[in-house]
């Protein structure tokens, strides 16, 4: 069965709806019936997408001291404090957003995480490299410790982190090799494994110039010492991709797979090249990584039409590209569908996949008892849009998954429509 009709199968298409919510009504019958109510919060009536334990099905979800309870179909709203009636809404995992920047005011491509990532369904982000050994500690500072959003990092393998590339100074961090420094990089992760969960490395030719092989073997040194992957932005290098692939390792990642820039994993004749089906059959990651320039819906097209699919779906969002063409994850997740994929194929690719792919703590990305209760609520909204790509390519779009509110260990997040 192709993707399309696995998803028209698999998916109701929703209407637009109102949510509603109310209060638990009878406090009383539960004090009655012998104490109080066994839930702090019960998601009720909603389609329960969660790809680590193969569930799709309309379910309630029961929360009790930040952690998931119990998911059944028949909870009753007698056994919470509190329900939110998610009838007609898909609850997923708090999504997990593997490329973001939010290294606000500081990286160039910084925005504010909370409004962009947990404000939007994603509770888990990875900031891609926007800081290296040298500026990790004010990410570590400023950011993760104050934000809402989980935040975790890929240490840039230059010591400077991400620098900008704008037409007034388009020059990258590897330009100078010497700002690659696997051995600070080292001794930034050995001091913070509890967020950086690997390296990353940028190898485009205004970034890493013409010695980018030497820049991908040094962060591959620093990556290995510690025995955390490598997420690798292709697109745009100097070297060719099969040369880069070649120093892939299992677990690695390359991310914006699917740019369509010289370098791609199309041949000429719009074939994926054979090193990247070996590259997948050897454990490396193809990771989204939709971003400003990074995501051509024709090379995407083409490669699912040859059954390479993405191990992950990120978004890359950041300043360029939040308002438009990327403005979340839950939109990029959107083109997806629109491609072919369900609802659980690319809820699997920014819950579970993500949460393996790079080591996060057990429970992300899953809604199994137990778990941490990190919870996105969406509607499946029918609304004709344009889809755009990062090289303005157009597609029609026809519905649009919406985020509706977003709990965090058991937390409503922010405004979200949740009393707490
Ligand atoms: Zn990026």
């Amino acid at each position: 069965m192709s993707h399309r009709r696995q998803f028209l199968t698999r998916t109701i298409l929703l209407p637009s709806l109102i949510c509603k919510l109310h209060e638990q009504a009878e406090p009383m019958l539960a004090a009655q019936a012998g104490g109080a109510p066994a839930y702090d919060l019960l998601i009720r009536g909603g389609r329960v997408v969660d790809p680590s334990q193969n569930l799709s099905m309309e379910a309630g979800v029961a929360i009790r001291q930040g952690r998931v309870a119990r998911i059944a179909p028949e909870i009753a709203e007698s056994e919470a404090r509190r329900v939110f009636d998610a009838r007609r809404m898909i609850v997923t995992p708090g999504l997990v957003d593997v490329h973001v920047h939010v290294y606000d005011g500081v990286a160039p491509l910084g925005i504010p995480a909370d409004p962009n990532c947990i404000a939007k369904g994603a509770t888990s982000v990875v900031d891609a490299g926007s800081a290296g050994a040298h500026t990790f500690p004010g990410l570590r500072q400023y950011v993760i410790r104050v934000v809402e959003t989980r935040v975790y990092a890929l240490l840039n393998i230059s010591v400077v982190g991400q620098s900008t590339l704008s037409p007034d100074n388009p020059f990258g961090e590897l330009l100078d090799l010497r700002y690659a420094n696997p051995k600070l990089a080292i001794r930034t992760i050995e001091q913070n494994r509890d967020v950086i969960l690997g390296v990353k490395i940028r190898l485009t030719k205004n970034i890493a110039g013409e010695h980018d092989l030497q820049a991908l073997a040094l962060a591959r040194e620093a990556a290995d010492a510690v025995n955390l992957p490598l997420m690798v932005h292709i697109g745009g290098a100097y070297s060719p991709l099969p040369k880069i692939l070649a120093m892939l390792k299992k677990g690695d990642l390359i991310t914006h797979t699917f740019h369509g820039h010289q370098g791609g994993i199309l041949d000429e004749r719009g074939r994926v090249l054979s090193e990247v089906r070996k590259a997948v059959e050897n454990g490396i990651l193809l990771d989204v990584g939709h971003g400003a320039g990074s995501f051509s819906f024709r090379v995407a097209e083409k490669a699912f039409s040859q059954g390479v699919l993405p191990g992950t779906i990120s978004s890359d969002v950041h300043q360029y590209n939040v308002n438009g063409p990327v403005y979340d994850l839950a939109t990029t997740l959107s083109k997806f569908m629109h491609m072919g994929l369900s609802i659980e194929d690319v809820v699997r690719r920014a819950t579970a996949n993500p949460a393996r792919a790079l080591g996060f703590p057990s429970g992300t990305g899953s809604l199994k008892e137990g778990s941490t209760a990190d919870v996105a609520i969406f509607e499946l909204r029918e609304a004709p849009w344009q889809m755009v790509d990062s090289l303005g390519e157009k597609r029609p779009g026809k519905w649009r998954l919406k985020p509706v509110a977003t709990i965090k260990a058991g937390r409503p997040y922010g405004n979200s429509v949740i009393p707490v």
